[in-house]
């Protein structure tokens, strides 16, 4: 008898409870106690839902109050000096600290040290989670300093649920760490194992049997020292007297197979949805004993499982496995929403397409029973309902739109181009827009604050009527246009109040794409995003921003910057189909877009900025695969940008990117500007800009929006200094790292105010 496997579940809740607990918290409203209660029902609802499905054993160390990477380090001690209390205790308030960064005087926590920034965040591998990066030191140690996964294994065993400890693995632990210094953090390794083995010896001492070590790493291309370091860990770990599952997901193992299948451990979990080729070479090397984890059903996309294949592809493993075959989602659920049933507003038609993760862990047992009693009358009862779903996609007038499917087919090169080259459109934009050296902007939110999400809701609800809303919205324009005015900024924004989300936005706009009320997945910390559903082909047949940007427009002589998200974002931020290509999408997306900048144009908007944050974390994990998605994705983005004049002015933003291995392509998107994610790098990343001899402008971003801190005008004018080391002046352009709608007013104006100071500074100096 197979048995069901779960990776992990979501911890936001299925009404993000945790987010308002967290964000209530952070606020003083609430207090610790009823934090963790909060924290505590999640987790006990968590477990009930696993079990009843019949998860066999359920997961625990899947809940973080923050981030589970950001526990790991807490766990082990992996604190930077600059959160470390004076007596070393480790404590919610430290995480929280290290998540979000302290403000010196007003600082939340007492323990810390004013001033201590944020660690850095970055994508947790191609999905839209970030992690806290942990911070090594060069005389890093590792000892148990925080007990919440032993707590919760405590927890979970004492309201009698067989557990199984989710941890992220030794080797991927330390491979999405960074070193602060001179030294290879792969150093850190033999120091670390001991951590590890005293952490697997307290779950040992609570009777538990399975552990899963999450080794996503091994999906990569990994360096030679890294291979072997798997050797020496697993080594190290299989005398805890556990048996160890050894779980990778996002990709194939690929070359790295052999090596998984050589550790000492029990179990491998491998992705099939993402590599249904890994299965045969797998099954058929799989050593004696061994669990196969099957991770069948896909964890990070909400359309139901097509069960007759799914089942058809298990039943050799069944039968090779037996109660060794786990059948599993492909990784964890973390990113699914949580709960088709809450939906209340979706189309019948296409709700009957979906699973949520309680309904994919009901697949779960769906399969079990159609691989184990394929006669029995559930199973042939699940069989034709999943066939009835799969026949219904595939001819739905709902989905299926020949215009849109024409009007991708018949691009041509000429629809990916500008005009005219970079060197001669700048010259054109410059006599356009008349701005000084240094010029300034910001990516486009300004803060939400409770009063426009009010209206916004109210209008959602039919509380307030259309002109009202409109006119509230208005005003919120009007307020964020004289701010901007009189901060002295050269480039101004509308500030996006009407937009809760910067892909929801234009989803709710263009046909093919559906809404969810509840389907959040957490994003990072308290955030959670909502992403769209892309259920058809996609069509603008509405305006999308015009009527705010020219209003935004009538109110200002200095150029107001139409403020867009790009196909390629629009397309990584949703929930894609699985019936066509995702490049066939992105292009489908791109011509609505490119659309939309035209009538931007049209409407006398002369910069216009297409958002494509996402562009970098849509890239295959693979090395051999990443080309061939670069080559569509910034044809993509160009599609969308090259139906405008040379005159109108392109920028693009992106967030949190490394690009030194991608500058071609960034190069390749051909945006007249582009403002990028720098500052708490110390500008370090526009070395790569640099060598690359990038040709178009840069706004390197010059301060950290993700914390409250306002940064000082020296200081700004300093990174710039430092940008203006690696780029041309001239090139320059003077911004934030990010959009500011997580920000209060007060401490934007102040940021901004310094902002725009160091800016005009610099032009005195010149
Ligand atoms: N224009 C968006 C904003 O300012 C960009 C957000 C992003 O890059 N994630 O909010
Ligand atoms: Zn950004």
């Amino acid at each position: 008898m197979a048995q069901l496997n779960n990776l992990g579940y979501p911890r936001v809740g299925d009404f993000r409870q945790l987010k308002f607990a967290q964000e209530s918290y952070w606020a003083g409203k609430s207090s610790l106690e009823e934090l963790q209660a909060v924290g505590k029902k999640i987790r006990h609802d968590n477990w009930q839902t696993q079990q009843a499905a019949g998860v066999n054993l359920v997961p625990v160390g899947d809940f973080a109050w923050y981030d589970h990477v950001l526990t790991l380090s807490a766990t082990f001690g992996v604190i930077p000096a600059r959160h470390q209390s004076k007596d070393g205790s480790i404590n919610l308030d430290t995480l929280f600290a290290m998540a979000r960064g302290t403000t010196g005087e007003s600082s939340e926590h007492s323990c810390c040290a004013p001033q201590s920034a944020a660690c850095e965040m970055t994508k947790w591998f191609d999905t839209n989670y970030h992690y806290l990066v942990p911070e090594f030191s060069a005389d890093q140690t590792f000892q148990l300093s925080f007990s919440q996964l032993i707590d919760e294994a405590k927890e979970a065993i004492a309201a009698g649920y067989q557990v199984k400890p989710v941890l992220l693995g030794p080797v991927t632990y330390l491979w999405l760490g960074k070193a602060q210094g001179d030294f290879d953090r792969l150093s850190l390794l033999d120091s670390l194992l001991p951590a590890y083995q005293a952490l697997l010896a307290e779950f040992k001492a609570l009777g538990v049997e399975w552990v899963q070590l999450d080794e996503p790493a091994l999906v990569l291309d990994l360096p030679k020292d890294w291979r072997d370091a798997y050797q020496v860990a697993y080594q190290a770990l299989s005398n805890s007297g556990l048996n160890i599952l050894l779980a990778s997901y996002f990709d194939s193992l690929a070359d790295n197979q052999s090596l998984a299948l050589s550790l000492p451990v029990n179990g491998l979990h491998i992705d099939l949805v993402r590599a249904p080729e890994q299965l045969k070479p797998v099954l058929a090397n799989l050593p004696e004993g061994w669990v196969l984890s099957a991770g069948i059903i896909n964890g990070r996309n909400i359309w139901k499982t097509d069960l007759r294949s799914a089942a058809a592809k298990l039943t050799g493993a069944a039968a090779q496995l037996g109660e060794n075959l786990w059948i599993a989602p492909s990784c964890s659920l973390l990113h699914s929403p949580v709960d088709l049933d809450s939906e209340q507003k979706l189309d019948p038609t296409i709700k009957s397409w979906l699973a949520f993760a309680k309904q994919k862990l009901n697949e779960l047992g769906q399969l079990k029973a159609i691989i184990e009693s394929p006669s029995a009358s559930e199973s042939q009862a699940a069989l034709l309902a999943s066939d009835e779903v799969v026949t219904s996609r595939a001819s739905s007038d709902k989905i299926h739109r020949e215009d849109v499917k024409q009007r991708v087919a018949n691009l041509t090169s000429e629809a990916s181009q500008r005009y005219s080259d970079f060197a001669n459109r700048i010259k054109q934009q410059q006599a356009h827009l008349n701005l000084p050296a240094y010029p300034t902007t910001t990516i486009g939110s300004f803060p939400q604050t409770p009063e426009i999400r009010q209206a916004r809701a109210a209008f959602k609800q039919g509380k307030l009527s259309e002109p009202e809303y409109i006119a509230a919205m208005q005003e919120e324009i009007r307020d964020v246009v004289k701010a901007q005015e009189a901060l002295d900024l050269d480039v101004l924004v509308h500030g996006e109040p009407e937009r809760n989300d910067m892909v929801e936005y234009f989803g709710e706009r263009l046909d093919g794409f559906t809404f969810t009320q509840f389907a959040w997945v957490q994003s990072y910390g308290s955030r959670c995003v909502k992403p769209p559903i892309i259920y058809g082909d996609v069509k603008r047949s509405q305006d999308l921003s015009v009527s705010w940007t020219e209003f935004a427009q009538s109110l200002t002589n200095k150029p107001m910057k139409g403020m867009l998200t790009g196909p390629v974002t629009i397309l990584c931020w949703s929930f894609n189909r699985d019936d066509i290509s995702r490049e066939t999408c992105a292009k489908q997306i791109a011509l609505a877009i490119r659309d939309e900048v035209v009538a931007l144009e049209q409407a006398g908007i002369k910069v216009i900025q297409i958002d494509e944050p996402a562009l970098r974390e849509g890239l295959p994990l693979k090395a051999s695969q990443q080309t061939e998605y670069l080559n569509w994705s910034t044809e993509a983005f160009r599609i969308s940008a090259s139906g405008v004049k040379d005159e109108t002015q392109i920028h693009t933003h992106m967030c949190y990117c490394e690009f030194n291995d991608i500058l071609p392509s960034i190069a390749a998107m051909d945006a007249d500007v582009i403002t990028i994610e720098t500052s708490r790098s110390n500008m370090e990343l526009l070395e790569a800009f640099n060598t690359f001899s990038y040709p178009n402008d840069i706004g390197p971003g010059v301060y950290d929006i993700h914390s409250p801190n306002v940064p000082e005008k020296e200081w700004m004018v300093n990174l710039i200094k430092a940008a203006g080391k690696r780029i041309n002046p001239e090139r320059l352009w003077v911004n934030p790292d990010c959009g500011l709608k997580t920000r209060k007013w007060p401490e934007t104006n102040a940021a901004l105010k310094n902002m725009v100071e160091a800016a005009k500074q610099l032009r005195q100096e010149q």
